[in-house]
């Protein structure tokens, strides 16, 4: 009897490190030494076990010679994100050293001491740079492409990089995690966690609430007295009881636009109920554009602010369109992954006995249960908005209860010449002129919307998209009746 209480408390106990486990990864520990995680904003976490694999360099400590692995080396493996680089060496005892990235030089290694384990040596540095029993090197960078966790708050916006959050100011606190119990004796179990107020972020926002996206493309209306944990290259949003865990929060909306393009499906499905319905997809239109540019057409219509899902690209962004679902729900999560797990408004609208049409450019983007209509830049003018004009024209024509038309121009554009660009604003009064055309002869509901927007950028590409950031997840959303 009193075997199998013990049995069942060794379970318990194993339950709970186990669920400890999962929370809290161990590192990896190879070569049976404990391991030194290079992480914070960096391409790839990179996990030093031993000097096996790495080039080494000879250092001499104290009468002794070890393997050293020079800290440049490990950097270059891990790339390092964005300008004025710091580098923190953090140890187990909470000791922390910041030196700078351009101030580190080929002889500043990492290397093995049987007593003081992983430990820094820079020569030319003073000695509180010779950092022991190291348990992380994070990266901090800085720059608008450095990664980490976003804040939108009307026009304003701003990133606490997962290197920054390493520094964040944090609240000790032991978490609850569960209780045993044996006959009269209980145990209960808790962790002590390093809790990051989310509040010290949000610039005095009197707000309760805010809309969290994360990695996985899910949405949900989280309370601003919550916590953020530091994980290394993401950062995971817990909840006030420090507990509910979310994991990989990539921004946090404190205003977003109430409508949602997940709303179209149900919107488009109402107005079929009372009469025909167009919908055009204006490919990569953010809504500040569209505000801006004040097309004769579109801007004589009451044009709304509508959010778009994470990430902010297009096969994700129509799968919601289509179904009216967050990427985690309908499943197109990335590039290159087109099969929807929920049906698709063409399927939702033959229930109600409609007939639809889709009219595309040269390729199906997602596959929806209605065939597209395909066009290719037959005329050769570098780009298929012209085709899918006169394509749509047909259908319209026709007489399908449903038809879908996307224009794929404005995106092209914006990416080449970049949002807001003049060569952008003159594609987007061309198309301007399209919708107005396929409206003439139409009567029913139309709806105009986009699929995500676009950020000014530098390189070859002078826009892109497929962030959380105001310009990508903002789109116009337009609906008029037709008579
Ligand atoms: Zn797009």
């Amino acid at each position: 009897m009193k075997r199998k209480g013990t049995s069942v408390l060794t379970a318990l106990l194993l339950c709970a490190l186990a669920l400890l486990g999962a929370l809290n990864p161990p590192r990896a520990h190879a070569s049976g030494l404990p391991s030194l995680v290079v992480t914070g904003d960096v391409v790839r976490e990179v996990v030093l076990t031993g000097c096996e694999g790495w080039e080494t360099v000879k250092i001499e400590y104290r009468g002794a010679v070890y393997d050293g692995v020079p800290l440049l080396s490990v950097l270059a493996q891990a790339e390092v994100c964005g300008e004025q680089v710091q580098i923190l060496l953090a140890a187990h005892d909470g000791v922390v050293a910041a030196l700078s990235l351009d101030e580190i030089t080929q002889d500043c290694c990492l290397f093995w001491h049987p007593e003081n384990r992983w430990q820094f040596t820079a020569p030319d540095h003073p000695p509180q740079a010779r950092v022991k029993d190291l348990e992380y090197v994070v990266v901090i960078g800085t720059g608008p492409e450095v990664p980490g966790v976003r804040f939108i708050h009307g026009l304003e916006e701003s990133t606490v990089t997962y290197g920054t959050l390493f520094t964040a100011d944090a609240l000790q606190r032991l978490i609850k995690e569960g209780e045993a119990r044996r006959g009269d004796c209980s145990v209960t179990a808790f962790t002590k966690r390093s809790l990051i107020p989310l509040g010290q972020f949000v610039g005095g926002a009197e707000l309760p609430a805010a809309l969290a996206y994360f990695a996985d493309g899910s949405q949900l209306e989280v309370p601003l007295d919550g916590f953020l944990e530091w994980r290394g290259r993401s950062g995971d949003y817990l909840g006030p009881d420090g507990r509910t865990r979310r994991p990989d929060l990539k921004g946090l909306w404190l205003d977003p636009p109430e409508l949602s393009v997940t709303q179209l499906l149900p919107a488009a499905l109402q107005a079929l109920e009372t009469g025909r319905v167009l919908i055009v997809l204006l490919d990569g239109l953010g809504y500040y554009e569209l505000i801006q540019v004040q097309p004769p057409f579109l801007g004589s219509k009451q044009v709304q602010r509508a959010r778009t899902v994470f990430p902010s690209i297009t096969p994700v962004a129509l799968a919601s369109l289509l179904t009216g679902e967050l990427p985690p729900r309908h499943g197109i999560t990335a590039r290159g992954q087109r099969e929807l797990q929920v049906p698709d408004l063409f399927a939702r609208a033959a229930e109600l006995g409609k007939d639809s049409v889709m009219v595309e450019g040269t390729t199906k983007v997602v596959n929806t249960s209605i065939s597209p209509v395909l066009n290719a830049d037959l005329d050769g003018d570098g780009t298929t908005d012209g085709e899918i004009f006169r394509a749509a024209q047909e259908e319209l024509a026709r007489g399908a209860d449903l038809v879908f038309v996307h224009f794929h121009g404005y995106d092209d554009v914006a990416h080449s010449c970049g949002p807001f660009s003049p060569e952008a604003a003159a594609k987007l009064l061309e198309l301007d002129a399209y919708v107005e055309d396929l409206c003439q002869g139409f009567t029913g509901t139309v709806f105009v919307l986009a699929d995500h927007g676009q950020h000014p950028a530098a390189g070859d590409k002078l826009g892109d998209h497929g962030q959380f950031s105001l310009l990508d997840l903002t789109i116009p959303w337009l609906k008029w009746e037709q008579p």
